[in-house]
């Protein structure tokens, strides 16, 4: 089943939503970035919950980025999506190793620790949208919840999962938002609270291997769910070798004038690609700079 997010309505309009399964997404950040499976359960939630959220995105070149900043040992998540659901992201730590929860579970929160969420609307001019809050918990999902409630005004139930192989490979991850509109009266809302509350854990849904759209209907089973969309969602990167040159390597003539005569490696850490700058290169692109500036 390759990686999709759904948009629904539910309830006459009363209801939006979103689900995705991204187990290959997921799966290829934890190759990229070689994850622990601590991280790879943080970054996969974010990535997840980047995707759906990047679907709301109104124009081609916005990008929508999740940031979490924690006193955790993985002090620093990203992952950004756009109108696509093309996702990249990384850990500032992948490599974090840390005991089990008290549930027995990977302990996401005690990864992330306490911080705040940045949610950040970006287009390729103006100004960006940020919206900030501290995190509840450090779980994700409940972060995100607590964002759409004190941020954007939107009561939202968010649940994000990612499950492990045995030997650490991605298994099945994916996720939902439903969101109430403002013309939800309080029948609907204590009737969803209800049905969510006996819900099973996102990530038992998951393991008994439900697509995304059979995890929103069964999340809103009862709420007359009408799927209005369905799209692929992946792994992708923006950066290439022309931009990361010039992008990372426009340092400025100065700094860029101690790297001549040698070979550069430049790391795009959103993918963890490589990129090598021949001598020759570093020569010409110092040699624009300089005509940049007498002209
Ligand atoms: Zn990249």
């Amino acid at each position: 089943m390759p990686d999709c997010i759904i948009r629904a309505t539910a309830a006459d309009d009363r209801i939006r939503a979103f689900a995705a399964s991204t187990r290959d997404l997921v799966e290829e950040a934890r190759a990229r970035h070689n994850t622990s499976p601590v991280v790879t359960a943080a970054l996969g939630r974010l990535l997840t919950a980047a995707a759906m959220m990047g679907v709301t995105l109104k124009r081609e070149d916005e990008r929508l980025t999740l940031k979490i900043e924690g006193d955790g040992p993985v002090r620093m998540l990203i992952a950004q999506s756009d109108i696509h659901a093309n996702v990249r992201g990384y850990a500032a730590e992948p490599g974090v190793l840390i005991g089990a929860n008290e549930k027995g579970k990977l302990d996401v929160a005690g990864a992330v620790g306490k911080g705040l969420l940045r949610v950040i609307r970006q287009g390729s001019s103006g100004e960006p949208f940020t919206g900030t809050t501290e995190l509840v918990s450090g779980e994700i999902a409940e972060d995100l919840t607590y964002y759409y409630a004190s941020s954007e005004q939107t009561p939202s139930a968010v649940a994000l999962g990612v499950l492990m192989n045995r030997d650490n490979t991605v298994r099945a991850a994916g996720g939902f938002i439903i969101q109430l509109m403002p013309d939800a009266d309080e029948k609907l809302v204590s009737a969803l609270e209800t049905k969510l509350s006996a819900l099973p854990p996102v990530t038992t849904l998951l393991a008994s291997g439900m697509t995304a759209e059979e995890l929103l209907r069964e999340a809103l089973s009862g709420f007359d769910v009408t799927v209005n969309e369905t799209i692929p969602a992946r792994f992708r990167c923006t950066c290439s070798r022309e931009s990361v040159k010039r992008v990372r390597l426009s340092l400025g003539r100065k700094e860029l004038s101690t790297l001549a005569g040698k070979p550069v490696e430049v790391h795009c850490d959103y993918c963890a690609s490589n990129y090598e700058y021949s001598a020759q290169e570093i020569e010409e692109l110092l040699n624009s700079l300089h005509e940049e500036e007498t002209v």
